[in-house]
């Protein structure tokens, strides 16, 4: 070999060393960005873990915070709201009783026909989007559109009954906001959640409003009844079954009420009820504890919201914001790594990612996992990702619905605790060996939501949760029932049981 050959000999083989050299070393690369990706995300699963040991510290936490908040005005982040609602139906109410339920998305309309012996003979709903300008205008536009839905409504579904039969008719109104219940049928807004801004609204009675709107619109109809969602839940819940004692709304937000023993209402002396009882609005969306496992993902989406430093514990579980939970993990998961292609600006917008498609991938049983593609691709603009980071989506969904759905559970048994319906003796002793199973009564909570009805897995979730927590022995005696739309039909089952009533019932003295 002559020199130049040894030349081209020895060049050619550096070129291939470099060449390999690159190309391991792009290996080396995109195995590191892959190992990113994999401790970022494992990171993220440990920060979110929810082992039965933490979750029974959110149950007592809970229960410890029902009492703080009953004991004092302000005494915890759970303002424990009395409702006036001293007697739920019992099933013996007669008659046709229309609703109104403003809480979330939908806004909607009802009627129901009752006959007396836990029966429902009638039921009519209209579902109504309310228009996002309206979500932060003046009270009176607002109210304006809802007294005119009614009228509509009335007219529509008028084939025996004109306006003028609606005459002095009784109203149930769910107004799912935290409102400082003034009587069963009157209350001021004591803030908006949920994207909602109305701001003149703020302290107002809420009922006044809707009634003058309802006389502007020339409709003669009596509101007897202001509940919360969770309130009617419960209402129609007990309606049907006698043993319901609380209940959970999972939707959009969420919140849960419960019935109490009116002497355990400390920050109201004097309480008197016919019944000794009084449904309690625990607002409990605003729940906080030390123990809920917060990650950095739950503090940026609190500090970029429209109310930071509020309503902590419905920000780690509604259906407003799993989804976007997910959306930042991805994000973070994209900066770290370019294993889902070229960082997309989609990523960075705020709630680009809804719950209900975050479930859409969670749930995807394709085996190529197509419907995360087109989700990634329609929705985010990441596309042509491969398998392995389609798992990793499903994976993300799944970590953040099975800390909400188990967080929920631990809410749950929390109140069963509070009210000695857990098993153990209460909220100061834990759980007591050899305690009798003989002594636990059949306990029905409630539950209604779009989160808990149509997310088939976060329901799953929670009911695994409920029964891990309370353990094999007690899980039976304790049963989540769910009520569609039981928080509207509830409102015109409390506008029954309150107009029979004498509304008088209570009274602080
Ligand atoms: P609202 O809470 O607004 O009164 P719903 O109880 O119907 O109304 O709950 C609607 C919420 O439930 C949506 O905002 C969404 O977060 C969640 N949701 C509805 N459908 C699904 C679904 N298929 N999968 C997951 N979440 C869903
Ligand atoms: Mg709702």
């Amino acid at each position: 070999m002559g020199k130049l050959g040894l030349g081209i000999a020895v060049g050619c083989a550096v070129a291939s060393c470099a060449i390999a050299a690159m190309m391991v070393g792009r290996r080396v690369k995109s195995r590191r960005r892959w190992w990113n990706v994999v401790r970022a995300l494992d990171e993220f699963e440990e920060a979110a873990s929810t082992p039965v040991e933490r979750l029974r510290q959110v149950v007592d936490a809970m229960a410890v915070e029902m009492h703080a908040g009953l004991a004092s005005e302000g005494g915890s982040k759970l303002k424990m709201l009395l409702t006036f609602v001293d007697n739920l139906p019992d099933g013996s109410e007669n008659g046709i009783y229309y609703a109104l339920h403003v809480g979330g998305t939908n806004f909607r309309i009802l009627r129901i026909q009752l006959g007396g012996q836990r029966s429902i003979l009638g039921h009519d709903v209209e579902r109504k989007p309310i228009p996002q300008l309206l979500m932060t205008s003046t009270s009176e536009e607002f109210f304006d559109f809802i007294a005119l839905s009614l009228k509509e409504f009335v007219e529509r579904k008028g084939d025996s009954l004109q306006l003028s039969q609606v005459r002095g008719k009784d109203l149930g109104f769910t107004f799912s906001f935290p409102v400082k219940q003034t009587s069963v049928s009157s209350g001021t807004l004591i803030k908006w959640t949920k994207g909602f801004a109305i701001e003149d609204m703020v302290e107002k009675d809420v009922v006044e409003c809707l009634q003058k709107a309802l006389s502007r619109r020339g409709l003669d109809m009596n509101v007897t009844a202001l509940v919360n969602d969770s309130v009617g839940t419960l209402a129609v819940g007990h309606f049907l079954d006698k043993d319901t004692v609380a209940a959970v709304v999972i939707g959009t937000g969420t919140n849960a009420c419960y019935l109490e023993r009116a002497d355990a209402v400390i920050k109201c002396q004097g309480l008197l009820t016919t019944s000794g009882g009084m449904v309690i609005n625990m607002e409990w969306g605003n729940f906080w504890s030390s123990h809920l496992p917060r990650t950095s993902y739950d503090i940026d989406l609190d500090a970029e919201s429209q109310n930071p430093n509020d309503q902590g514990f419905e920000k780690m579980i509604s259906g407003m914001y799993l989804g976007d939970i997910v959306r930042r993990v991805i994000h973070r998961l994209s900066l770290e790594s370019d294993v889902f292609g070229p960082l997309s600006s989609k990523l960075s917008a705020r709630f680009v990612l809804s719950t209900p498609l975050m479930a859409a991938m969670h749930e995807d049983e394709s085996p190529d996992l197509s419907e995360v593609s087109r989700i990634l691709e329609e929705n985010l603009d990441i596309r042509d990702v491969p398998l392995k980071v389609r798992k990793i989506m499903v994976k993300v969904c799944d970590v953040v619905t099975r800390r909400a759905a188990r967080l929920v559970a631990a809410g749950i048994v929390g109140i069963l605790k509070k009210i000695g319906r857990d098993g153990t003796g209460g909220v100061t002793s834990g759980r007591i060996k050899g305690y009798k199973v003989g002594k636990m009564r059949r306990t029905v909570v409630a539950v209604e939501g779009g989160l808990y009805t149509s997310y088939t897995r976060f329901r799953e979730y929670l009911n695994e949760a409920v029964a891990e927590i309370l353990g094999e022995e007690i899980a039976p005696y304790v049963i989540l029932k769910v009520m569609e739309d039981g928080s509207g039909i509830g409102a015109a089952m409390l506008a029954a049981s309150n107009s029979a009533r004498s509304v008088d019932t209570v009274q602080v003295l």
